[in-house]
């Protein structure tokens, strides 16, 4: 049988085990799984656009386990009571196909997208960074703002959103960390006002046109930007000079030439992938005026190591429940009377 996570099963689980701690557990199966980056069979991801948006399918695959993820990112959804970005995925035994999860991940996806980013700002960012600009602040907001505020110090968010609204209720979402003076957040009245004396940029804007969120006089040196929001062909948000004089640090680069803001930089632009930095092959920052940037577009491993995550916690929780997702076959050859019903099924084990 197969385990099914719904949204109140991944509810029950982020309740029971916690925002800070499950972001900071994913970011260490992310960081494991980077850390065998060779032994993975990995491929960009398969687009398929229209004028809303797009839907992509993104696999992943070790010797074990074969993880895809179905994801679609439509800007104007939310104009129809619907999330930009929603998805779902299957993780798979690799002996024989068998699917083992099929899981929510449209909260998955803001927790390792959030986790995934820390794991590069612990390796680009100045370590005494303390304030963060957040550009954007839609449903992928607070799960950044949470990540950075726990994992890298962050106590300042300078939030800026076209949308007020959006920026209001980040901040009452925030509510509980502000009280406990954990955290400070102010609404910056434009992205220069955010951005300007912040140590780290983080951009979440979705607009399917190509857009210049940052410009290059924003950018002051010692700043790291994780550049979010552009992930697909024709959505930029960051100024191609501002990658000129920058470390760019990607997580697969021949996704993120197609995908990232590194579809505006010559086939020749030199670019590091996370995994060499977190493999120690290639440095991070290595001095404190650098300007680094991770052009985030998101990848399938970090969905493979988010699936493996979902699938040892809720069996140790015993959250979820079974789905008769494949038939289970008295005989395997025998698919037909089994569709008939007239061929008996195998007993439930699991
Ligand atoms: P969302 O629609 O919930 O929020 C986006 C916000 O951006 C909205 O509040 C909107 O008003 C604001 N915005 C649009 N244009 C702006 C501008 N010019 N200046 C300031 N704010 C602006 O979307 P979301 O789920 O939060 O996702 C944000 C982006 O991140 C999307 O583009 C999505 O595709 C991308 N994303 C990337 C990854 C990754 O792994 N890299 C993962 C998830 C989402």
């Amino acid at each position: 049988m197969t385990r099914y996570l719904g949204v109140t099963d991944l509810q029950r689980l982020l309740g029971e085990i916690g925002a800070p701690t499950m972001l900071a557990d994913l970011a260490g199966f992310i960081h494991q799984d980077f850390l065998r980056w060779q032994s993975f069979q990995k491929s960009a991801r398969t687009a398929n656009h229209s004028p809303e948006g797009v839907i992509e399918l993104m696999p992943a695959s070790d010797d074990t386990l074969f993880a895809f993820k179905y994801v679609n990112g439509h800007p104007r959804n939310p104009l129809q009571q619907l999330p930009t970005v929603m998805a779902f995925g299957v993780l798979a035994e690799v002996a024989t196909g068998y699917p083992l999860l099929l899981s929510e991940l449209t909260i998955t996806t803001a927790l390792r997208t959030a986790a995934t980013s820390v794991l590069a700002a612990r390796r680009l960012a100045r370590a005494d960074s303390r304030s963060m600009a957040l550009i954007g602040n839609g449903a992928q907001s607070e799960f950044q703002a949470i990540a950075f505020m726990d994992a890298l110090g962050i106590r300042e968010i300078r939030a800026y959103d076209v949308d007020r609204e959006a920026t209001d209720k980040l901040i009452a979402n925030l509510a509980p960390h502000i009280r406990a003076g954990r955290l400070q957040v102010v609404a910056a009245n434009s992205v220069r006002d955010a951005v300007a004396g912040a140590d780290i940029v983080t951009t979440l804007t979705a607009d399917k046109s190509r857009a210049t969120i940052l410009t290059d006089d924003m950018i002051a040196p010692g700043m790291h930007l994780n550049a979010v929001g552009g992930d697909c062909p024709g959505k930029t948000e960051l100024d191609a000079r501002i990658l000129e004089r920058a470390t760019v640090v990607v997580e697969f680069e021949p996704q993120t030439r197609v995908e990232g803001e590194l579809q505006q930089m010559r086939a020749d632009f030199r670019v590091v992938e996370l995994w060499q930095v977190l493999q120690g092959l290639k440095s991070g920052r290595t001095d404190a005026r650098e300007i680094t940037v991770f052009d985030s577009v998101g990848f399938a491993l970090e969905d493979f190591s988010a699936l493996r995550y979902l699938l040892q916690r809720a069996s140790a929780m015993n959250i979820g429940r079974q789905l008769e997702i494949v038939p289970r076959l008295h005989d395997p050859k025998d698919l037909y009377g089994h569709a008939m019903g007239t061929a008996p099924s195998l007993a439930i084990t699991e």
